[in-house]
């Protein structure tokens, strides 16, 4: 049992160089983290969410350790040509100038070749001087063969076979290099996601586990955490015990592994869910639909939060330490946001915006104009969230724009080299910005990473969502937005559902009702919603405007942050 107490024991004054290896009790792995704009070891929410886990919890002093792996090529850099097609260019970038490379090792086996790990160290550094490490694995290492060094060049890149390779390298070598590191006294492993959950298979192994029935799995629950992120079946990472044989070899008897595993594909979820003592899902509805999908399992749910600090853009940091000392470390604090005089809040917001129109006419040919509300969409590029909805009547948009406000958007967002449909949307949307130029600015901004994100989420006056119910497990863009008192506008899932206070924090498109979620519907729902409620409050009720940016801040940026969550896993997750 890890008591709350022990895991403060890191006295306030001691420098992290002298707490000894042995007081990290946290082992959190994720595919992907995403912890510093200029290194590429990320393609989207799962990856800032496990970099602003990180800073949380060494913002609180968790005794936390982290591992991903390195990604020397990146997820990808962005161009788009004229015609709207995506290209895909390596990110090169050189991991030294952030990090250190230790020298010790260990290995893993794939495909019955001996694959040396080592890992780069970065240190998250906390509020109060406090850090955590994070481990980025390595397999780029003389003596390997050229496939098993190129297994950490691409995220999400390669094929399955790849994939189960670089999930090796994670689940086993990860665990493996922390012994090997020092951290001898890890009490739990939280998997971010199931890409992680072989790790739970190299715990039975160093018990010498081969029965599932024994009385000794168990203690391997009592070890392990998983945080599930996908309410999509498909989403799930699964591999055919063939592929599976193949890559693993003899690691643990086929019968054991297909016990937790799953009967007729190693499906990497199941792994984790059989194997964790505590499981939880990104938000309430996810935890519904999670319980769902996985009938017989425990699933609580912990709502996903973002890194305060991080997100707020640099006009908010200065305003909140004015008026609300502290927040930094307890973002909780932010409810006293409540009082803050609205000429200061539309100041600090007047300046995020100015940054970003200045950005987006200097690196695009549009002509965006400071004073029109400026409506800001960028996620992923993928079907699901639907970033052409907002077209589905191009019509009826020009004659929102004629008859009752200008208006100007601003999109953002990369697709899988391979969502083929991700890509066709990013296409449309610069055919439609084309087609209604002139009367509506539209701009699809190159390169979507955390820099242009945080840039965007401070400086659009509303934050477009608009994901085909219940496909968003959480989402969090949205979360960063109110922090720095942007309302979404957005269909109810995920996080919204629980964020959203109609005409308070932003507003609804359509209702909690699945058949009011088609296309149709939704589209209907979000011209209404621009026409009656955001443009004319946005333009003729200022007052109004500035009292939802503060009900933004107040309500949903002091409770949608990652140091609320990491206190919730601390609790009754780690603790347990
Ligand atoms: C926050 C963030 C995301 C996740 O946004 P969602 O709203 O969850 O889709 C993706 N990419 C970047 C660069 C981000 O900063």
């Amino acid at each position: 049992m890890v008591s709350i107490m022990e895991m403060n024991m890191a006295p306030r004054r001691i420098t992290e160089e002298r707490i000894r290896k042995k007081e990290r009790r946290i082992a959190y792995l994720s595919m992907e983290i995403g912890i510093a704009p200029k290194m590429p070891t990320y393609s989207g929410g799962l990856g800032i969410l496990a970099g602003d886990t990180i800073k949380s919890a060494a913002d609180l002093k968790v005794p936390a350790v982290a591992i991903t792996l390195i990604y020397k090529k990146g997820y990808f850099r962005q161009k788009i040509d004229d015609k709207g097609a995506q290209q895909e260019l390596p990110y090169e970038w050189n991991p030294r100038k952030f990090m250190k490379l230790r020298p010790q090792s260990t290995e893993v086996k794939i495909e019955g070749r001996r694959v040396k790990v080592q890992a780069w160290e970065y240190r998250v550094r906390g509020a109060s001087g406090y850090t955590v490490p994070v481990f980025f694995l390595d397999t780029d290492l003389e003596g390997n063969s050229e496939y098993d060094r190129s297994l950490v060049y691409n995220l999400y890149g390669g094929d399955e076979r790849y994939r189960l390779a670089q999930e090796v390298i994670l689940g086993i070598g990860g665990v493996r290099l922390l012994r090997e590191l020092g951290y001898r006294h890890i009490r739990r492993y939280h998997m971010n996601e199931g890409h992680s959950s072989l790790l739970t298979l190299e715990l039975l192994r160093q018990k010498g586990i081969t029965d599932p029935e024994s009385l000794k799995v168990d203690e391997i629950r009592k070890l392990c955490i998983f945080t599930t992120h996908t309410p999509i079946p498909a989403g799930h990472d699964q591999f055919s015990y063939q592929l599976a044989r193949k890559v693993l070899g003899r690691f643990l008897p086929l019968k054991t592994i297909k016990a937790f595993g799953g009967k007729d594909n190693l499906n990497m979820t199941r792994l984790a869910l059989n194997l964790s003592h505590h499981v939880n899902g990104v938000a309430k509805e996810h935890q519904r639909v999670s319980r769902e999908m996985f009938p017989g399992y425990q699933i609580d749910s912990i709502t996903n939060g973002v890194h305060a600090w991080t997100w707020a853009s640099d006009s908010f940091r200065d305003l909140f330490t004015r008026f609300i000392p502290g927040w930094r470390s307890a973002p909780t604090s932010l409810r006293y946001a409540i009082s803050l005089p609205d000429d200061e809040i539309w100041n600090a917001h007047a300046e995020a915006k100015r940054k970003l129109i200045d950005y987006v006419n200097a690196t695009t040919d549009a002509e965006m104009d400071p004073e029109v509300i400026t409506i800001g969409f960028a996620r992923r590029a993928t079907a699901y969230k639907r970033a052409d909805l907002l077209f589905t009547d191009t019509e009826r948009l020009r004659r929102i724009a004629r008859k009752v406000g200008k208006f100007q958007f601003i999109y953002a967002g990369k697709a899988h080299p391979k969502d083929t449909a991700g890509k066709r949307l990013i296409k449309k949307i610069l055919t439609k910005a084309k087609e209604l130029k002139g009367e509506i600015e539209i701009v699809y901004l190159e390169g979507y990473d955390m820099n242009l994100a945080r840039m965007l989420v401070s400086g659009v006056d509303v934050w477009l969502n608009t994901p085909l119910r219940p496909r968003e497990a959480s989402g969090t863009s949205g979360m960063k937005a109110a922090l720095n008192g942007v309302p979404s506008l957005s269909t109810l899932d995920g996080w919204w559902i629980e964020g959203c206070i109609e005409g308070m924090t932003g507003w609804a498109i359509g209702s909690l009702d699945m058949k009011d979620s088609s296309d149709t519907k939704c589209a209907e729902s979000l011209y209404h919603k621009l026409e009656r409620e955001v443009i004319p409050v946005f333009y003729y009720d200022r007052r109004t405007w500035v009292g939802m940016m503060r009900l933004c801040i107040a309500i949903n940026g002091s409770f949608f942050n990652t140091h609320r969550m990491v206190h919730q896993y601390v609790v009754s997750s780690y603790a347990q």
